[in-house]
Formats: structure tokens, C-alpha cells, sequence
């Protein structure tokens, strides 16, 4: 009789800190349950803080192994348009994957399975098939926003109902989504997003199933609907295995300030403000967030972000900020331009709110800390993510301020907002519970982590 063998699984994200970070952490959760891992990253990656973090790592999980994608030169070229860095990468990436057939056959012990990125799947998919192997997507957002890519060949190929007139949308067996949750690109089939999402639809049928950093209590009812009542035929088993644990690295010296900061202040007094790694605010927005900051009389730390990508941010945030703000807020108030260790900050006993975009793992780290969530998405997933978040109890969500960049919320209804959200007694204990079923399941036994064993067992040969 032959000893049971370990699965040797790749893990492929695609660009930015938002899809890095959920596959490192299922990378680091693997490892700790005896698969052996590689992580593959497509070099050089967009932003300082990618590439940083993957090298900390690496350094601090030896066992997992890298192999490194490089971008064919020709790809690496920014585009005269002004198109979002990340979502070219991905495009670079998928350029550049002739490259990965003999990176997968070169790899010792052979590879068992290789979780990948959905905008990646279409072109992953015909050299797993090659190497006969299993292939699953770990998806980055919510099962609402999958469900919509998963149709949205069929809305787009039906304009007389899916159109800017249109009120909402209806995937049968779903709740209507509001056209005003729905990017406005998904109009414009020729839009790189848009386009990236269609070609990755035709390969939905290729792959196992797609791994969600979500868990079944908070997503029950789209989680029923996908999974047993089929409403979208193309789509695979949705296996929720989350929120993914987060792996903890050393601190750097970066966070000393605002550890020390953050120590001082009393239980639930402060306010966490950010919009995670790729989403700027405008000039007159913070202008009018300085405003809502200074009058509610609740402390803030707010991570501000001028810029898309890190390489960008050069200037000092006083360059952004208003002086006699500063002065004004400087014993309730602390303003970091850079990155910050997001869940050491929301797991802190000083953090009472989480004025947050929404997106997709930043609602997951909420939910694992019990941090009420303020919804102000941005763009992208962020406005269903926002619906899915409120639904389950985690927060407030002010529909009437609309998607950025162009549109500006007042100063005094942020404030009120704010004051809502941190005196809110009712959301406080009901996201307590959150928490707590966040917490059962991924704990031993619990929903989520009966699926990432079943997954893994299933590799075992
Ligand atoms: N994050 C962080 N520090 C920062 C900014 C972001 O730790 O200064 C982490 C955050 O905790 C989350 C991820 O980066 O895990 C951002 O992903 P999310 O889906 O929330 O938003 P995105 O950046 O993709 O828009
Ligand atoms: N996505 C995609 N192609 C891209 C970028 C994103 O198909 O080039 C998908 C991906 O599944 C992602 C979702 O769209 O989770 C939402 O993307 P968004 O840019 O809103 O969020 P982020 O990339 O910050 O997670």
C-alpha cells in the first residue's frame, strides 16, 4: 500500500493588494495543513507594496514556494490611455501566459491543482487541461457580484433590457440588482474590465468550483440559490471557505506611530477610515471629509490615498490637507499616508467604526473583527458588495452618495453619518453576532472549514 501523498498546489492571483493578499492567506492556511504550496506572481508587479509584502512572506513562510511569472517586455509598456493599471496588468499577465506551461511542468513534486484568479481562468484553463490538472478559481469578491459577472454575458447580449434606462436587473432566482449598483463599464462590452469579465465567463465551465472568501451564514440565502437551485446554469459549485484567516508578519518599524497612537485612545472612540490599496480621493472630497471629520467629535484614523499606485504618492499628506485642520484635530485625529496593517488596526479595542469602500476584504475583516461598517463604495464590486454587507447586519450604507470620482458627499452628511454609525447600539450587538458565526466557521468543524478540507482531501492521491 502506497502512503497517502501531500497535494502540491499552485496559487496564481493576478495584480494588486486586494487579490495578493486573500491567496496568500489561503497559501499560508494550506501550508499549515500539510500541502505543500507555490505561489505564482507575475513580475514585476504594479505596485512597491506587492511586491514588499510578497517578499516579507516568503521570508517569514519558507515552506511556501515562488515561482515568478515574468511579463514578456513588450507588455510592459504603459498604454497612452488612461486605463487602470491593475486591470492592465491582469491583461499583461494573460499576455505573457505561454510562460506558465513550462514554469507548471518544471516544478517538483508535479502539481495536483492550481487555484487562480478569475480574471486569469481563461487562459489558465487550457494548460491545466494539458497537464491534466484540476483547476478552481478563488474569487476575490462577493457571491453577489460572481453571480453577476456569471451572467452578465446574457444581460449584455440582451441591450433593450440591460441599458443605462434600465431600474434593475434580474438574474432569475436572485433578488433585482439596482442598475445603480451595476459598474456603468458593464454597458461597454469593448471596456477592458468589461471584456476581461466576458472572456473569463466562456471558461467558467473548466474549473471545479469557485472558492469564496465569504462563509455560508453570511451569504446563505445567493449561496442556496447558486448552489442548490442552479439559477445560473453556467455556473460551478460556489465553496465558501472564508473569512481567510489572516497569517501574521512581524511588525516593521512603520507602524510604530500608530501603535503608540492607537494605545491611547479609549475603547470604540475612534473611527477607521480607508479605501483600501487602489482607490485615490479627489482634492475637494477630502476637503469635505476634513469637514464631516472635525465636527463630529469622534476621534479618526484615517489612511489617506491621493494616488492609484504607491510608486505615485510622493507628497506628504500636509500637502493635501487643510492647516488650520490639522491644528484643529491634532489631539482626536491621525492621518497616515502609506500602508498600514489594516487588520492589527481593526482588531484593536480603540476602533468603534470602519467608514470603509467596501471592498470585498475589507468587508470579510469586519465581519472577522466585529467592526460596524459605514459603506461608501467607490467603483467596481464595491456598491453589491455594500447591499451584501448591509443585509447581513455588518453596517450602514448611505445609498445617496453615489459612485466616485466625480461625485462629492458634503462634509455634514458624513458627519451625520458618522455619528450614526458609532452610536448605533442595536448594529453594535447584532455585529457581535456576526463575529461570532464568522468565527464558528472557520473554526474546526465549521462550514468553512469542512469545504477547504473536502477541497484539499479531494487532492490527496
Ligand atoms: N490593506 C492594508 N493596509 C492598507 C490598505 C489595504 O492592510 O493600507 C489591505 C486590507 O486589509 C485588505 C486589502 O489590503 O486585505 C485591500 O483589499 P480590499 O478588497 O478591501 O480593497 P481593494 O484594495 O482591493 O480595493
Ligand atoms: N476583475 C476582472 N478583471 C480585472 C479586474 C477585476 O475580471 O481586470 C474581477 C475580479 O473578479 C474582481 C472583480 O472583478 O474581484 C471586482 O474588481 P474590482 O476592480 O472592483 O475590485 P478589485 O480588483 O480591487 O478586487
Amino acid at each position: 500500500m502506497t502512503t497517502p501523498q501531500p497535494p502540491h498546489i499552485a496559487l496564481f492571483p493576478g495584480a494588486g493588494m486586494g487579490h495578493l493578499m486573500p491567496f496568500l492567506r489561503l497559501a499560508a492556511m494550506l501550508a499549515k495543513q500539510n500541502s505543500i504550496v507555490t505561489v505564482i506572481t507575475g513580475q514585476p508587479t504594479v505596485s512597491i507594496t506587492e511586491s514588499d509584502h510578497i517578499s516579507s512572506f516568503l521570508h517569514h513562510n519558507p515552506k511556501i514556494n515562488h515561482l515568478e511569472l515574468q511579463l514578456a517586455p513588450s507588455f510592459q509598456q504603459a498604454d497612452s490611455a488612461p486605463v487602470d493599471p491593475f486591470f492592465l496588468q491582469m491583461h499583461y499577465i494573460n499576455q505573457s501566459i505561454f510562460l506558465l506551461h513550462p514554469l507548471l511542468t518544471s516544478s517538483s513534486p508535479p502539481f495536483s491543482a492550481i487555484f487562480v484568479d478569475f480574471p486569469l481562468v481563461a487562459k489558465v484553463a487550457p494548460i491545466a487541461k494539458t497537464l491534466d490538472l484540476p483547476i478552481y478559481i478563488l474569487s476575490t469578491t462577493s457571491v453577489a457580484f460572481v453571480s453577476l459577472m456569471a451572467y452578465l454575458p446574457v444581460l449584455t447580449s440582451n441591450p433593450a433590457e440591460f441599458n443605462k434606462n434600465s431600474a434593475e436587473i434580474k438574474i432569475p432566482g436572485l433578488p433585482p440588482m439596482a442598475m445603480s449598483s451595476i459598474p456603468p463599464v458593464f454597458l461597454d462590452s469593448s471596456d477592458l474590465f468589461t471584456s476581461t469579465i466576458l472572456t473569463n465567463c466562456q471558461a467558467l465551465s473548466e474549473a471545479k468550483g469557485i472558492l469564496m472568501n465569504t462563509f455560508e451564514w453570511f451569504q446563505a440565502s445567493t449561496l442556496a440559490a447558486l448552489n442548490k437551485a442552479k439559477v445560473i446554469k453556467s455556473l460551478l459549485p460556489v465553496l465558501p471557505m472564508g473569512p481567510l484567516e489572516p497569517y501574521h508578519l512581524p511588525h516593521d518599524d512603520n507602524g510604530d506611530q500608530y501603535r503608540s497612537w492607537l494605545e491611547n485612545q479609549p475603547a470604540l472612540s475612534v473611527v477607521y477610515i480607508s479605501f483600501g490599496n487602489r482607490t485615490a480621493m479627489s482634492r475637494d472630497q477630502i476637503k469635505e471629509l476634513e469637514k464631516g471629520l472635525e465636527n463630529t467629535g469622534w476621534r479618526f484614523f484615517w489612511v489617506l490615498k491621493t494616488s492609484k499606485v504607491d510608486k505615485d504618492e510622493q507628497e506628504d499628506a500636509k500637502h493635501f490637507l487643510n492647516h488650520s485642520f490639522l491644528e484643529k484635530i491634532k489631539d482626536k485625529g491621525l492621518i497616515i499616508k502609506g500602508w498600514v496593517d489594516q487588520l492589527e488596526i481593526l482588531r484593536h479595542p480603540a476602533i468603534g467604526g470602519f467608514l470603509s469602500h467596501c471592498g470585498w476584504n475589507s468587508v470579510m475583516e469586519a465581519a472577522l473583527e466585529g467592526v460596524p461598517i459605514l459603506a461608501w463604495p467607490q467603483h467596481g464590486d464595491q456598491r453589491l458588495n455594500a447591499q451584501v454587507m448591509e443585509d447581513a447586519g455588518l453596517g450602514l450604507w448611505e445609498r445617496n452618495w453615489d459612485w466616485g470620482p466625480n461625485v462629492i458627499v458634503k462634509g455634514e452628511e458624513i458627519e451625520k453619518k458618522i455619528v450614526e454609525l458609532m452610536t448605533d447600539e442595536k448594529l453594535r450587538v447584532r455585529v457581535k453576532e456576526v463575529r461570532e458565526e464568522a468565527r464558528k466557521a472557520i473554526g474546526r468543524g465549521g462550514s468553512s472549514d469542512k469545504v477547504i478540507r473536502e477541497v484539499v482531501n479531494s487532492l490527496i492521491t
